[in-house]
C-alpha cells in the first residue's frame, strides 16, 4: 500500500463515518501512525440524506472529501479501498487495494439497510443509507411523476403518485414530512396537469407509535404534525411483501404503490475473519466497556457496528452519531494511555437527547429532560445540524439552500440523474 513503516505503532481505522472521523482527529497529536481506509473518498453526513432524496440539498453539501478534512495532520494516511478480510493472527487486513498490517485495528464500518431476509422487498424497495441511494431515490420520485403524466390509466397513475415510507423512526418521519412538503409546495408547480389529490404519502410503522425512542407526548406530537401535513400514519402495520407494485401487509391489507421507501431496519457492516462469537445476533460486534471486540486484545469496534451491553442498554447503545463520536474519543484516549502503560478508561455514554423534524417549522426535541417542539424545536434542529456539518463551505451552502427553500417554498435540485448507460 506504499505507507512508510515507522517506529511508532500503526493504528488502522476502517470507516470514516462519525466514529472513524473523530478517532483519527483525536489521535492527531498521539505518538502513532494513523491509517484510515474507506470505500468512499468522502465522509457522509447521514442525518441530511433525506433532504438530498427530496431535492432539498445537493449531495455535495452533505459529503466532504476525507483528504481535505485531514490536510495538515502529519501522522495521517488515507487509502481509498474496501476492507475484505481480517487476518487477526497476523495482525493484517486484506483489502481491495492490497494488504495492510496493523498494531491496533478499529472497526467503524457502520450499518447497512436490513430487509430481515425478505428478498422480494430487498429487490423492489428503495433504501436510503448512502449518498448514491439518496440520489437514486430523488431520481425515482421525479421519474415516477414523469411517468404518471404519460399514463392514461387512473390506477397506474395513483400507484405512481403513492409513496409508502416504511419505518416510523426519525428517518421515516423526516422523509415522510419532506415528501408531504413536496406535495404541498413544489410538485404541483412542476406538474400542473396532474391531480395532486391523488398523491398519497403514507408512513407505515409496525409498532404502536412513531419515534419509539422518544417520550409519549413527543411521539403523539410528531404524529399530529405528520397528519396535519396530509400524511397517513398506519400504526401496528407490518409489511409482509412487495412485488414492485403491491405491498402486502401481515393483517391481509394491501396497497398499490410504485414507491416503497424502506427505513425500517439496519444491520452492522461486518468484515469476515473474526471468531463467530465476536458478533451478536443483530450483526454488531460484541465489545467490552473499553470498546475491545470480544476475545481480541488489539481489535476495537465502535459506533453503529458495535454493541456494548450495559445496565441501561442491554442490547447495545442507540445507533446514533453521538455514541460513535464518544466511543471514538474514548478509544483515542485509551490507546494513548496504553502506550504509557496507564489504566484505560471505561465507556460511559453522555446522552444529549434526541430530535426529529417534520416538514417546515416543526420538530420534536428532547434534551437534558427538557421537551419541546414546534418552531423552537425546528430552529434548534437546524442550528445543531448546521453546527455538526463538516466543512465551512457545506455549512454556508446548506444554510443558503434552507433560506432559499424557506422563502420561496421551493426545492431547486429537481434533477433526474441516473447512471449513464451506453446505448
Ligand atoms: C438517513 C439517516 C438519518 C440519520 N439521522 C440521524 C440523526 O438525526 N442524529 C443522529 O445522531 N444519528 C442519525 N443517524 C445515524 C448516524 O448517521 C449513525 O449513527 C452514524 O453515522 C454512525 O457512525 P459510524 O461511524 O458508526 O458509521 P457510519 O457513519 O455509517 O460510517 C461507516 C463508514 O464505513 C465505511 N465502510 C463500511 N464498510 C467498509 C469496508 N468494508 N471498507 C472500507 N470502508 C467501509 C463507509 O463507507 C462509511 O464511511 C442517521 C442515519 C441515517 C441513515
Amino acid at each position: 500500500m506504499n505507507i512508510p513503516q515507522q517506529k511508532v505503532p500503526r493504528v488502522v481505522i476502517v470507516g470514516c463515518g462519525f466514529g472513524g472521523l473523530q478517532l483519527a482527529k483525536s489521535l492527531k497529536n498521539a505518538p502513532v501512525q494513523v491509517v484510515l481506509i474507506d470505500k468512499n473518498n468522502y465522509h457522509t453526513f447521514q442525518p441530511l440524506l433525506y433532504q438530498v432524496a427530496t431535492a432539498g440539498l445537493e449531495a455535495d453539501s452533505i459529503a466532504y472529501p476525507i483528504r481535505k478534512i485531514f490536510k495538515g495532520q502529519t501522522n495521517f494516511h488515507f487509502r481509498w479501498g474496501e476492507v475484505q478480510q481480517i487476518v487477526a493472527d497476523k495482525n493484517l487486513l486484506r483489502t481491495t487495494v492490497g494488504d495492510l498490517p496493523y498494531d491496533y485495528l478499529i472497526i467503524a464500518t457502520g450499518t447497512t439497510t436490513n430487509y430481515f431476509g425478505n428478498t422480494a422487498i430487498e429487490q423492489h424497495a428503495m433504501p436510503m443509507k448512502s449518498v448514491t441511494e439518496a440520489l437514486n431515490l430523488r431520481s425515482m420520485i421525479l421519474q415516477n411523476f414523469e411517468q404518471a403524466l404519460l399514463s392514461d390509466n387512473i390506477k397506474e397513475q395513483e400507484a405512481l403518485m403513492t409513496f409508502a415510507v416504511v419505518g416510523g423512526g426519525p428517518t421515516g418521519v423526516e422523509l415522510a414530512g419532506a415528501l408531504c412538503e413536496l406535495k404541498k409546495h413544489v410538485l404541483p408547480n412542476d406538474y400542473p396537469e396532474l391531480d395532486f389529490r391523488k398523491m398519497r404519502v403514507l408512513l407505515i410503522e409496525s409498532g404502536p407509535e412513531v419515534l419509539q425512542a422518544m417520550s409519549a407526548p413527543n411521539q403523539q406530537k410528531a404524529r399530529t404534525y405528520l397528519e396535519e401535513l396530509g400524511c397517513e400514519v398506519w400504526l401496528n402495520t407490518k409489511v409482509a411483501g412487495y412485488d414492485g407494485s403491491i405491498v402486502n401487509f401481515q393483517d391481509g391489507k394491501s396497497l398499490h404503490t410504485k414507491n416503497l421507501l424502506w427505513a425500517a431496519g439496519i444491520k452492522g457492516v461486518t468484515i469476515p475473519g473474526l471468531n463467530a462469537d465476536a458478533l451478536n445476533n443483530r450483526g454488531r460486534y460484541v465489545i467490552d466497556e473499553y470498546c475491545r471486540v470480544k476475545r481480541y486484545e488489539n481489535i476495537y469496534a465502535l459506533g453503529d457496528v458495535a454493541a456494548m451491553s450495559s445496565e441501561k442498554f442491554p442490547n447495545g447503545h442507540p445507533q446514533v452519531a453521538p455514541v460513535a463520536i464518544q466511543m471514538a474519543e474514548l478509544v483515542a484516549r485509551n490507546i494513548q494511555k496504553l502506550l504509557k502503560q496507564q489504566t484505560p478508561d471505561k465507556f460511559e455514554y453522555f446522552d444529549k437527547g434526541a430530535m426529529a423534524t417534520v416538514g417546515r417549522n416543526r420538530a420534536v426535541v428532547e434534551a437534558f429532560n427538557i421537551r419541546f417542539g414546534g418552531f423552537a424545536g425546528w430552529f434548534v434542529w437546524m442550528a445543531l445540524h448546521l453546527m455538526l456539518l463538516v466543512g465551512f463551505r457545506n455549512k454556508i451552502v446548506v444554510f443558503i439552500n434552507w433560506l432559499w427553500n424557506y422563502i420561496n417554498y421551493d426545492r431547486n435540485i429537481r434533477l433526474i440523474i441516473r447512471p449513464y448507460q451506453k446505448a
